[in-house]
């Protein structure tokens, strides 16, 4: 299959656009300005719509279907969403504006961090962070901040279990400490004799993706903290996964010292193809002086004829700014509006149906998937995607497969402490007949594995292109004229 690219469809002197006859006087552009030979093709709106439309037909996306990537808590995003960010009250300000002109958004962002806030069990809250991987280095750097303004400048060790996701010994090496790996116990659990060895008078602290990057809650979590605590640590909680929990646990209430959230997983607010990410942070009370200055604050309290005046506020020891301006706030809108759209109650009903559906669904495929921690999962689950009796299978084959019947695979390969990974993230936004017919696509192939190995090692079929070379896809983007990007290419 081979689709036209735009310079094939050009024909010379053809036009899409009509400019109106300028209203200033014409001159020429300075010499060298202008790049005479640039292969602009030349198109009518009709070709340019059509390929733009043809090309968006190409990609898969949340609203065409299900989007099953463990950890990445692909969930529907409302329109709503769409519509107040939109809003010319909001989508039109300036980041520099006086605050006297902006005291809408201001009160918009206040009202976020304190809903953050009650949701995590924190005393502060900073929005500014642009994903959840930067608000793992803000955490992390106030971890160190903490310490060293106690003078405790020795403890440079943090601890992060093998079932952590990787931005976080990514995060924290970053940021200067030595990160220390530690086991998980049989049941997927942090390995609690491992974690009390390490603790000491070097421990800066201790990261804990909970639900871990196997779909499981620390059971131990209550002991972890608490050890992590008497030998003078912190516990830093990647919350990215906060949608199993809302309502049900607080992580501030497990002694979780500083979390991220990730807006774009928990709060729908979108992502995928590099858009831009919200990672806000919390932490506890002995924190809220080093976060990344400005917090949005009360300036002046209102009484009930006038409201509060809202401004920006610098905490007295704060590690400094983390990204520029307000953070981004077009996530903010969206995170605000589907957090106020079902208000507590709906909120945790999200997080019962999150862990609802990854149940069912785990029950329709434990008969036919090796599961290699078998317990009651969160919001996701983590299946192998291999068996001994249809050697040459792998992970990869059944996830190309999956194309082929017109759904998205799941995240593979990860976690690493699961050799062939399928790690299955349905949300609470699928229904049981969405659910029932992803099952039944898993165990035909489960079933095929065994009876036609070869449809699945040379899958998929049905796509524009065949398997690529992900590694060098990435790298090596060829998106430019006289190469044809969709020559299939098995390899
Ligand atoms: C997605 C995720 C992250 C990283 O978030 P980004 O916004 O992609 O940087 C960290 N931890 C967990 C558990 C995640 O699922």
């Amino acid at each position: 299959m081979t689709e036209p690219l735009l310079c094939d469809l050009s024909v010379s002197g053809r036009r899409g656009i009509r400019y109106p006859a300028p209203d200033v006087p014409l001159s020429k552009l300075p010499e060298g300005l202008v790049r005479e030979d640039l292969p602009m093709p030349e198109l009518s709106e009709v070709d340019v719509v059509r390929h733009f439309t043809r090309l968006s037909k190409l990609n898969y996306c949340i609203d065409q279907g299900m989007y099953p990537l463990g950890s990445c808590t692909m969930k529907y995003n409302p329109k709503i969403n769409e519509e107040t960010a939109r809003l010319p009250g909001f989508a039109g300000l300036h980041p520099l504006q006086p605050v006297e002109t902006v005291q809408g958004a201001l009160m918009m962002m206040y009202e976020l961090q304190e809903m953050l806030k009650e949701i995590g069990g924190f005393a502060g809250i900073t929005l500014q962070p642009a994903a959840g991987a930067q608000g793992e280095l803000t955490g992390v750097l106030i971890i160190r901040a903490y310490h060293e303004s106690r003078g405790d400048a020795k403890r440079t060790k943090i601890l992060i279990p093998d079932s952590a996701h990787g931005t976080n010994p990514a995060t924290s090496a970053m940021s200067g400490l030595d990160v220390v790996q530690l086991p998980s116990d049989a049941r997927g659990n942090v390995d609690l004799e491992a974690l009390k060895k390490h603790c000491d008078e070097s421990l800066a602290g201790l990261m804990l993706t909970n639900p871990n990057t196997l779909g499981l809650f620390d059971e131990n979590v209550i002991e972890v903290t608490r050890l992590v605590h008497q030998a003078g640590g912190l516990v830093y909680g990647d919350g990215a996964n906060m949608n199993a929990l809302l309502g049900i646990v607080r992580p501030g209430d497990l002694g979780i010292d500083v979390l991220h959230f990730n807006l774009h997983k928990t709060f729908s607010t979108p992502h995928g193809g590099g858009g831009p990410g919200s990672g806000p942070v919390g932490v506890a009370k002995h924190l809220v002086d080093f976060l990344p200055a400005p917090l949005v604050g009360i300036l002046e309290e209102g009484d009930k004829d006038t409201p509060p005046l809202y401004g920006y506020a610098t905490p007295a020891k704060t590690i400094g700014r983390v990204k520029s301006f307000q953070g981004q706030f077009g996530m903010f809108v969206r995170a605000y509006t589907y957090i106020r759209m079902y208000g507590p109650d709906g909120l945790r009903a999200i997080s019962e149906y999150a862990v609802l559906n990854a149940n069912y669904l785990l029950s329709r495929l434990r008969d036919a998937y090796h599961l290699p921690y078998d317990r009651v999962c969160m919001h996701e689950f983590v299946l192998e995607g291999m068996w001994a009796d249809a050697p040459g299978v792998h992970a990869l084959d059944i996830a190309k497969r999956m194309m082929d019947y017109g759904l998205h695979p799941p995240t593979n390969y990860f976690p690493l402490i699961v050799h062939e990974a399928l790690m299955i993230e349905p949300t609470e936004t699928e229904s049981k007949q969405t659910l029932d017919a992803f099952a039944e696509v898993l165990l035909k192939i489960a079933e095929e594995a065994h009876s036609e190995p070869e449809l699945l090692k040379s899958a998929p079929h049905i796509t524009p292109v065949g398997r690529l070379d992900e590694v060098k896809a990435a790298k090596e983007l060829v998106l430019c004229c006289g190469v044809d990007p969709f020559e299939r290419e098995l390899v």
